[in-house]
């Protein structure tokens, strides 16, 4: 199995025909393998999977499936994980500042765990649902991720042992503590210094009597593109190893979000315009910014493209935009790319996490539709063998 999925060139034009442009192709069997994976390199951290990151139902259906459980961040995400059938004790609410509806949905379905940052989400979680346990999140500081949602959310280590008296105060269960070093972070080393900061708020907790549970270390491991280059083994083995050193007895958890969903999805988008704007060249294609290629803006993403290899010729650099009549839809500045023509297919592979999430249907564009890859390979085999 591949480290990301990415469909060969000589399907991607059947797919087209078939299905039509934008299409987004889903791997169920690379889902398999990225989870797999984590379970064989993180044994016994039981995985949260972020569902913001790609909610699509036959993806969190399969992990399901494979008995993950699941970080959710409001009613909605609970309200379709509920509807599938899966247990709210397979569910973390891991949003450091819920709202009422959040709060309300997750006591009438029966959701137990909670995060929370500050002194007034206690009151406002021990109101709504007494019968919680919560994990406290702290803020650790890391510059080798690509988005650092420590800036938005994690108390001051220092902070961490008074928020647990308090909660205790108002009656709640502290399970643990919890931390997210940020988004696609390359080093382990940002887990491994959250995992000693972790160690001294434990050994701290036990002074005070909090004899503490639950380690989540959160989400963040990145998505494995092939241009990233990096041993996710051995990235994964350190943070184990970290794990097994300091918290040999500790339940641990992760998040991971883009990890699970990011290399499982391809899209196929189409070139519907040309033209030469200013001595450069410009094409549109049939997708971009508010759909799939929202993660340029939502994620900081930056999506690599392919074109096919017949494409030859001396390459020039384009601009590439996307469909909508807003000029902030352009999805490639000054990309590299042989000409190409009207009617050409571009696919684009790792777009599974925060792309399909985020589209929205700006200006009257349909959301790209999703097929299953491993469903469609085998029709689009019997229609070859059907012509033939
Ligand atoms: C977004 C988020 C995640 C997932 O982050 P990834 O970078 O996709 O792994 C996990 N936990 C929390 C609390 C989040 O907000």
């Amino acid at each position: 199995m591949k480290e990301f999925f990415k469909l060969p060139w000589g399907k991607v034009e059947g797919l087209a025909q078939e299905y039509g442009t934008p299409l987004l192709i889903l791997s169920l069997k690379q889902v398999e393998h990225n989870y797999e994976f984590l379970r064989q390199h993180l044994p016994g951290v039981k995985i949260f999977y972020a569902i913001k990151s790609n909610p699509d139902l036959r993806l969190v259906q399969k992990l399901a499936e494979m008995d993950c459980s699941f970080d959710v961040a409001s009613e909605g995400e609970i309200t379709s994980l509920v509807s599938m059938g899966i247990s709210p004790d397979r569910m973390v609410y891991a949003n450091p500042v819920k709202t009422y509806k959040g709060l309300e949905t997750a006591g009438k379905t029966g959701v137990r765990d909670f995060t929370l940052d500050s002194e007034s989400e206690i009151y406002r979680i021990a109101r709504s649902n007494p019968q919680a346990r919560v994990l406290v999140r702290i803020r650790v500081d890391n510059n080798h991720s690509l988005v650092d949602l420590n800036k938005k959310f994690g108390a001051d280590p220092k902070d961490a042992i008074p928020l647990m008296l308090l909660a205790i105060q108002e009656g709640l269960e502290v399970a643990g503590l919890c931390f997210h070093v940020g988004s696609q972070n390359t080093s382990a080393d940002a887990y491994l210094d959250a995992l000693s900061i972790s160690r001294r708020i434990f050994d701290d907790a036990a002074l005070q009597g909090i004899h503490l549970k639950i380690l989540d270390i959160g989400g963040g491991f990145p998505i494995p593109t092939g241009d990233l280059n990096m041993d996710m083994a051995s990235f994964m083995d350190q943070i184990h190893y970290g794990l097994q050193s300091l918290f040999p007895d500790t339940e641990i958890w992760a998040e991971p979000g883009r990890y699970l969903s990011g290399t499982t999805m391809n899209l196929i988008t189409r070139i519907i315009g040309s033209q030469i704007r200013n001595g450069r060249q410009w094409y549109y294609l049939d997708e971009g910014i508010y759909g799939t290629f929202s993660g340029i803006l939502f994620d900081h993403w930056e999506y690599e493209m392919e074109v096919a290899k017949t494409k030859k010729g001396p390459e020039i650099e384009a601009t590439f935009a996307g469909p909508s009549c807003d000029s902030l839809d352009v999805v490639f500045k000054d990309y590299k790319t042989p000409p190409l023509e009207i009617d050409d297919l571009v696919l684009v592979a790792n777009c599974g996490a925060y792309s399909s999430a985020s589209a929205t249907t700006f200006n009257g564009f349909a959301k790209a539709e999703t097929v299953i890859w491993e469903e469609v390979e085998e029709k689009l085999q019997e229609e070859i063998k059907a012509v033939s």
